[in-house]
Formats: structure tokens, C-alpha cells, sequence
């Protein structure tokens, strides 16, 4: 029994051989990216900004966000396009194990830096009809495990109709489809609450999303999204 515990990595190695997403070189079974790999990446530089709206490039690109404070890991740019597309119609572990090391190493890298910490997460959460059509919340299932040891997760957060697909619509038409699409069901006051999504676009949906916490109180609200779509 002992031989079997000592040499179960192994042998789970020998049936499902491992490479590094980027450069196929072989790595350990529990990673997606080499060392080399993770830090060759263009991730964003937390120690300079831990709020990245005070980076002026990102203010500039996002003038008009209603939460206070910004995180993320890198702008929509390969290959965290790639991944997040992969990963979202096709659910590849893979991908899911990478942006997991990505967000893992910049998580540990903004609690280092900033002086101030959620209280409570908040994971985006998709219309009923659209979870159960996909199956799957993928934002849930990559930041979910990663979280759990920084603050707890809250389910407070309802969407309360269905929108439209917000890539599909203008501006005007954005606002509009957006206008009371989410409710808070729990009083959040002096909470510090972070809202994790994906990809911030215009950051419409976390900005409708910030005004249903600070209805319910919430005195500051951070955004936490994989990726940023630069301008
Ligand atoms: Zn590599």
C-alpha cells in the first residue's frame, strides 16, 4: 500500500503525461505552464498599482467605472484569449490549470502590495437560463478554489433578468440592457466586496453590479477580472 501512495504521482504521470500549454516541454501533473513559461508572460505589475485604476493608461481606457478599485492579470491579448475561448466552449482542463497558476500568481502578488483586502467575494453570476444551457460557470469553476483562502464566498448577488449578450449591443443599448439586472439580497454595509468576471469590456456588467452592492451598502467595491480588452 505504502509502494502505491509513495509512487501515485508517478504513475499518474505515466498515464496522463503533462506539457507546459506554451512551450510543450514536460512539467509536473498538477501544472499547465513551466516556471519559465509563467514568467515570460505579460502580466500586469501589481507592486507599481495595486488598484489598476491609478495606472493612468487603464484609467484612460475605462474612465467611467463605478466600483473603486481594479485587479486584474493581463490585458485580452494572446494567449489568455485563447485560453478564456478554449476554456469556455470547449472546458479544457488545461487551460483552466494555466489561468489558474496566472491568477494564483497575481493574487499572492496584490495581497503582498495592497493595504486593503476583501471582506467577501461576489463570482459574476450568468442568468439561470444561460447556466443551464452551458452547463458550467467557467469564471466560477477557475477562481472558486483559488479564493476560498482569502475571504469567503458570497451568493448575495442575483440576476434579476435576462440580458442580452452585451457584445451584441451600443452603448445606449448597453445601459439600458443592464439597467436593474442585478439585486443584492443581503445588507453588505461597511463590507468590503469583491466581483469576479472574466473579461472587463466596458465593465458595463461589473458597473451595474457595483451599483446593486452599494445599494445594499457595500462601502468599497473592487473588481477582480482575468483580463482586461484594452482599447
Ligand atoms: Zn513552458
Amino acid at each position: 500500500m505504502t509502494y502505491f501512495t509513495s509512487e501515485l504521482p508517478a504513475i499518474i504521470n505515466w498515464f496522463f503525461p503533462s506539457s507546459c500549454v506554451q512551450c510543450h516541454s514536460p512539467i509536473k501533473h498538477c501544472a499547465a505552464l513551466c516556471d519559465y513559461c509563467l514568467e515570460d508572460l505579460p502580466l500586469f505589475n501589481l507592486a507599481e498599482h495595486t488598484n489598476l485604476l491609478q495606472r493612468p493608461d487603464i484609467y484612460e481606457m475605462f474612465p467611467n467605472c463605478e466600483f473603486d478599485s481594479l485587479f486584474s492579470c493581463a490585458f485580452y491579448q494572446p494567449p489568455f484569449d485563447y485560453w478564456l475561448k478554449k476554456l469556455k466552449f470547449n472546458n479544457k482542463i488545461h487551460y483552466k490549470v494555466a489561468l489558474q497558476q496566472v491568477i494564483q500568481k497575481q493574487l499572492i502578488q496584490l495581497f503582498f502590495f495592497s493595504p486593503t483586502r476583501p471582506d467577501i467575494f461576489i463570482i459574476l453570476p450568468l442568468h439561470n437560463s444561460r447556466f443551464l444551457a452551458r452547463g458550467f460557470n467557467q469564471v466560477s469553476q477557475v477562481w472558486q478554489p483559488l479564493l476560498s483562502e482569502y475571504a469567503p464566498i458570497n451568493k448575495s448577488l442575483i440576476r434579476n433578468k435576462k440580458t442580452q449578450a452585451q457584445s451584441a449591443l451600443s452603448k445606449a443599448k448597453r445601459m439600458k440592457n443592464l439597467k436593474g439586472a442585478f439585486v443584492c439580497t443581503q445588507d453588505m454595509s461597511d463590507k468590503t466586496v469583491a466581483i469576479i468576471d472574466d473579461v472587463m469590456t466596458t465593465g458595463a456588467t461589473l458597473n451595474a453590479a457595483t451599483r446593486a452592492l452599494k445599494e445594499a451598502g457595500a462601502k468599497h467595491v473592487w473588481a477582480f477580472t482575468t483580463c482586461l480588452t484594452p482599447l
